[in-house]
């Protein structure tokens, strides 16, 4: 299989689609980005990169953030994670205030909101520098050094944060968080402001491909076992109340964020981020939905 033709050959396809979406724009500074842009970057097991269009501009990767997370948590905490959090897809909206109500503060999955938080809150828990240890483990898993994170989109998605101030108040009366609600909403927004190009996207999900073992740290990241656990969730929940649409048309265990990403894998062959910030009404990316539809399309692999 020649991946950079089959890249190539997607990005064509969908650069001429006529689609038409909404840049988030719930804080400014994301709204603050040019809608046209489109990209995509395949990464091997042993680690080649094929890329078209804007696959080297950095973007702010929003709620992708919350699988490194989860992988840094699950990694300590093990099964006892799924004390804190439900492993059920949503099926309502990622900030979705009233499902906590019904849940009894028990989160739906790690990749809403109210879970992400409970995960952030473990995190915090745990990690003596949680902001040095997300960007170490991050560059390791990327084999880069350049991680970083936006501190105009940081600060900026603090200010706008009251919905996840209320989650976790919510989460705290449901005696489900351990932390200061500030110092976690601050983590959480902190590895939510990180920035990163398809490339390092794609490497950074790379050992969720590989059964946990990430080539370019040269160690395994989560044993198979929890890599399988990761990817279910993925494949479940990643995508907000459109995650069966995902599973249905891409196949493939993925995450999108509102910054216009979505980064997903094909366990045992490769793992792939596309970003367009032009979003549907679910807040994913259309564009990056549709190029990872068309490559699974194209390659006829499937999971199941
Ligand atoms: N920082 C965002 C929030 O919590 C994440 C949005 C997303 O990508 O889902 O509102």
């Amino acid at each position: 299989m020649d991946y950079q033709e089959l890249i190539d050959e997607v990005y064509h396809e969908v650069s001429k689609l006529k689609l038409k979406g909404k840049v988030a724009d719930y804080i400014p500074q994301l709204a603050d980005i040019d809608p046209d842009l489109f990209g995509i970057a395949l990464v091997d097991l042993e680690g080649n990169v094929y890329g078209a269009g804007d696959y080297r501009k950095e973007f702010s990767i929003q709620s992708i953030s919350k699988v490194h997370t989860l992988t840094m948590v699950f990694h300590v905490f093990k099964s006892k994670l799924w004390h804190r959090v439900n492993v059920e897809p949503s099926g309502n909206p990622f900030n979705s205030v009233a499902q906590l109500e019904y849940e009894k503060g028990i989160p739906r999955n790690p990749f809403i909101n109210a879970g992400a938080l409970v995960i952030t809150d473990a995190l915090v828990s745990k990690f003596k520098d949680p902001e040095k240890d997300i960007i170490k483990f991050i560059n390791e898993i990327t084999g880069h050094k350049s991680v970083k994170v936006n501190p105009i989109v940081h600060t900026s998605e603090l200010d706008h944060s009251d919905r996840n101030m209320a989650l976790a108040h919510f989460l705290r009366a449901h005696k489900n968080f351990n932390n200061g609600i500030d110092r976690v909403l601050d983590v959480y927004t902190y590895h939510c402001s990180l920035e990163m190009n398809c490339i390092d996207l794609a490497r950074s999900f790379n050992f969720l491909a590989n059964d946990g073992h990430c080539i370019f740290a040269d160690r395994s990241i989560l044993t198979k076992r929890h890599t399988q656990r990761v990817n279910a969730l993925m494949l479940t929940c990643g995508f907000y109340d459109e995650s069966g649409e995902f599973a249905f048309r891409v196949g493939m265990p993925g995450k999108s964020g509102v910054g216009g990403g979505v980064a997903a894998v094909m366990p045992n062959k490769f793992s792939v981020a596309a970003f367009s910030p032009q979003l549907n009404d679910k807040g994913n990316s259309l564009k990056a939905m549709k190029a990872l539809e068309s490559l699974t399309t194209k390659l006829k692999f499937s999971l199941f």
